[in-house]
């Protein structure tokens, strides 16, 4: 399949190519669109073939259940049963934005769209091409992450190209997301509503709105033998990096010291190295691991990030910056695109910081430990 890809200059559902998407999509076809958490893959969430299709594309396991987006308020009594008090006061307060409620479904929702369950995940997202696709395309838009299945998620439209080119029909490239990590997700069809995956929208933000909520035991932990995840895809490996990562915790001087040392014995083995840190580090470990980025081709120098590589020992070390640990929303933006920077230059293995400050805190972190799959060294 050829894919085609559309930069899109104004958001409106007149515009040429949100036309263009949206007829696609009411063809049964797959379209990849820029929100304000993540890119998502989209297909008409009331046909069942392109929920097919959108597991064929990622490579994703269907029992997975895919997140169905809407624009307007109207369209949520179609696709759901019962709008718990919980949901009203979460919607008044948070859409459209980066949270997705969990529902009983009514019938017109296929079970190919939900995994099987009764129950359906939807979200209204804030994005202005988002709004208009759906607006366009006249149905509720089942999407998931545009990525295959366990890849860190896309946040630039290049990120799709890499994994969907030749997967799906078209890719609309509304240019970098904001927020950069999924959204919150949240179950309202029991008595007390549960958080089920981190996100922008905090654990202690939904307590203030709602006074009480339970967390989902899989959104902060491994998930153990036994235990069943609320949201299915909490089980799988995900949001990860192609090399074993392994984050290091404690106090910032150890945290150095013990990522330096690891470091250097990788080097020392032959094996390439990545080190994702904060901007603040980045002086530390050049310094103390010999790194000289300013002879390095590959560097990027900006306010946000600084990457380099260098030869050192018979291993290569390849530093990163995700961003300022005092500008926790840059780190949440830049993560992943971190994570398949070291994916494109083939480090062997990466040592990660922990970025804990901030209210995003929780929702970062969640994603590293995934990423890590659980693989942290205290110190
Ligand atoms: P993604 O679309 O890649 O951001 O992943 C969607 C997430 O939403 C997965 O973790 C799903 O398991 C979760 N999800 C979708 N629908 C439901 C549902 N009906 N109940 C619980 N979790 C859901
Ligand atoms: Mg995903």
């Amino acid at each position: 399949m050829e894919t085609k890809f559309v930069t899109i200059t104004k958001a409106e559902p007149q515009s040429p190519g949100i036309r263009e998407a949206a007829r696609i999509i009411q063809n049964g076809g797959l379209t990849a669109f820029p929100t304000e958490t993540v890119y998502g893959l989209g297909g008409n969430a009331l046909d069942a073939d392109a929920s097919r299709k959108i597991y064929k594309a990622k490579g994703r396991p269907s029992d997975n259940p895919l997140i169905v987006h809407i624009a307007d308020f109207e369209e949520l009594p179609a696709l759901v049963s019962e709008i718990p008090d919980a949901a009203r006061v979460l919607m008044r307060l948070y859409w459209p934005g980066p949270m997705t409620l969990i529902f009983r479904k009514t019938e017109r929702v296929p079970s190919g769209t939900t995994g099987g369950l009764d129950t359906v995940a939807v979200r209204m997202p804030s994005h202005p091409v988002a709004r208009a696709l759906i607006r366009a395309a006249q149905v509720p838009i089942a999407a998931p992450s545009a990525n295959l299945s366990g890849r860190p998620s896309p946040t630039k439209a290049s990120h799709v190209w890499e994994d969907m080119k030749g997967r799906i029909d078209l890719i609309l490239d509304g240019g970098e997301v904001g927020i950069g990590l999924e959204s919150t997700i949240v179950d309202v069809t029991g008595p007390v509503p549960a958080l089920l995956r981190p996100g922008y929208i905090s654990e202690q933000m939904l307590q203030e709105a709602l006074g009480r909520i339970t967390v989902d035991a899989a959104s902060i932990g491994p998930v153990s033998a036994g235990l069943r995840p609320k949201a299915p895809g909490m089980k799988y490996r995900h949001y990860a990096p192609e090399a074993p990562l392994t984050l290091v915790r404690g106090e910032p001087a150890r945290v150095e010291k013990a990522i330096c040392f690891h470091v250097k014995e990788a080097l020392l083995a032959g094996e390439d190295v990545g080190v994702l840190c904060a901007l603040e580090s980045l002086p530390l470990y050049r310094g103390r691991l010999g790194a000289d980025c300013s002879s390095c081709p590959q560097l990027r120098e900006m306010s946000c990030e600084c990457r380099g590589t260098e030869k050192k020992g018979d291993g290569r070390l390849v530093l990163a910056a995700a961003g300022a640990r005092q500008r926790p929303e840059e780190i949440a933006h830049n993560l992943y695109d971190v994570l398949r920077f070291f994916d494109s230059v083939r480090v062997g293995r990466i040592f990660s910081e922990c970025f804990e400050d901030g209210e995003l805190a929780g929702a970062v972190m969640n994603r590293l430990e995934k990423a890590a799959g659980y693989h942290r060294m205290d110190v």
